[in-house]
């Protein structure tokens, strides 16, 4: 590496700084006093440590150590191995993980979760098959120390250490100073470090809307420059990006950072052309603000509500009876160059066809009860009720008719199984349409 690097880390012990153990949560504290007990190096790392220090509170909390990933999983019962190249122990409580990491020196791109998605999982199999470059790297070559470690993160702000062992703030890239003045500048030279990992452009301006920060104007030019690297990302990383910001209820003004930076063009060409879309991520961070905690499902389905609701218009326009596979072939059109490009795994695709198709039962207020107990005991019901809360909220779907399935799905929700809820709706207040039976078929085979 060409760049100056500290050769000695400013550290400003307790006194100099306003990062209370209070802030960090009672699993996370717990996983760094083992590891220091058991005589190794302990820091919270990563956003956990920016967000303390403005007074923020963390999403979650990350550990950094110089114990290798065996040997964290043999000090936690409750932990786990994961990732391939660079492995990481996940430290799994009743309702929090604890990432624990060992210190390393790599500066390429972090993996982003094993179990993530089907699709780039096959794609990395590919790879590895192909014996491109996905061979794990020889322990010696990976890991490294505190110093290399913060060197090979994102941004300044994101690279700070504390250390539980003297309660010191550790920071050998000038985040101290960085996190003071509201700057959001990278680790190092922004156009190298954006040519490593691409997705660094992304979470910048990511971080520079959360937090309300500038970006320091060589960072901002290097993200001028670099941006059609983006090209080289895989579309399941690029989506799992798309997501975090989503889910950290800030998406619309994220996405606007994007698209004015020139990132929505490059990385995401087939939602950045439609219309409603800014409408739909400013909905779903009203419905995460109000503390809903949507799936990626959801959150994907989502960005097809408002084009759902104008087919279902159009195919009922004059009185006409919407007719069900006529909808699903246009649904399928409409989703496929988005799913191609953005990697949807099958499960996903399938919770998001279904989600939208069942948006069409929700124009119209819930009428048997026992339709409603099927439908929302369905297993896919979930993404399809948050499509429709969606749709509600977005004014693609009556108020009137929302509020009235809100009341019904609760009362089923309600209901043990095995129950029959009470709808207050008559069964059968319509009469059931005969069916006509279809002569059966036989099957040449038989
Ligand atoms: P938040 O969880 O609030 O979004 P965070 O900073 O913890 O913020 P994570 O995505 O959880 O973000 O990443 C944890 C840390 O890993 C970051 O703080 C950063 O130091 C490092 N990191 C994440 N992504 C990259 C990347 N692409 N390149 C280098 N370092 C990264
Ligand atoms: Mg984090």
């Amino acid at each position: 590496l060409t760049e100056p690097r500290l050769t000695t880390p400013r550290v400003l012990s307790r006194p100099e700084h306003n990062l209370s153990r209070s802030g960090i949560s009672a699993h996370a504290l717990k996983v760094l006093y083992r590891l220091h007990n058991a005589g190794y190096q302990a820091y919270l790392v990563g956003g956990g440590v920016r967000d303390l220090l403005i007074g923020g509170r963390p999403k979650d909390f990350d550990v950094g150590t110089n114990a290798r990933p065996e040997e964290v999983r043999r000090l936690f019962r409750n932990s786990r191995i994961i990732g391939r190249r660079f492995r990481l122990v996940h430290v799994l409580f009743r309702d929090e993980v604890v990432e624990v990491s060992t210190f390393r020196a790599s500066p390429e791109a972090p993996e982003p979760p094993e179990d993530w998605e089907e699709q780039e999982r096959s794609e990395r199999e590919d790879e590895a098959a192909d014996g491109r470059h996905l061979a794990p790297v020889s322990d010696e070559r990976v890991y490294g120390t505190p110093g290399e470690d913060a060197w090979r993160r994102d941004l300044t702000i994101n690279a700070l250490f504390y250390d539980i062992s003297n309660y010191s703030v550790i920071d050998w890239v000038g985040g101290i100073e960085d996190l003071r003045a509201g700057v959001v500048r990278t680790v190092g030279v922004p156009t190298v470090r954006f040519e490593e990992d691409p997705v660094r452009m992304m979470r910048a301006l990511e971080y520079a809307v959360r937090l309300g920060f500038d970006l320091e104007p060589e960072t901002r030019d290097g993200i001028a420059a670099s941006r059609d690297h983006l090209l080289e990302v895989s579309p399941a990383r690029l989506t799992y990006e798309f997501l975090e910001a989503a889910r950290s209820g800030s998406a619309e003004s994220i996405w606007a950072g994007w698209r004015c930076h020139g990132v929505v063009d490059v990385a995401y060409p087939e939602i950045g052309g439609c219309d409603g879309h800014d409408r739909v991520l400013g909905t779903i961070d009203q419905l995460i603000g109000d503390g809903f905690r949507l799936p990626d499902a959801s959150i994907l389905g989502g960005l097809f509500v408002p084009r759902a609701a104008a087919l279902l218009d159009e195919l009922t326009r004059d009185g006409q009876r919407l007719h069900n596979p006529t909808y699903m072939e246009a649904l399928k059109d409409l989703l496929a160059p988005t799913a191609l490009r953005m990697a949807f795994s099958n499960h996903t695709n399938h919770q998001v066809f279904h989600g939208l198709f069942t948006l069409s039962k929700f124009r119209h207020p819930p009428e048997r009860g026992r339709q409603v107990v099927k439908m929302v005991r369905h297993p896919d019901f979930p993404v399809a009720w948050d499509l429709a809360r969606l749709a509600g909220r977005m004014g693609c779907l009556p108020e009137e008719v929302v509020t009235a399935w809100t009341k019904a799905v609760d009362q089923v929700r309600r209901t043990p199984k095995g129950q029959e809820p009470s709808l207050g709706l008559e069964e059968g207040q319509r009469p059931r349409r005969r069916r006509r039976r279809r002569p059966r078929r036989r099957r040449r085979s038989e």
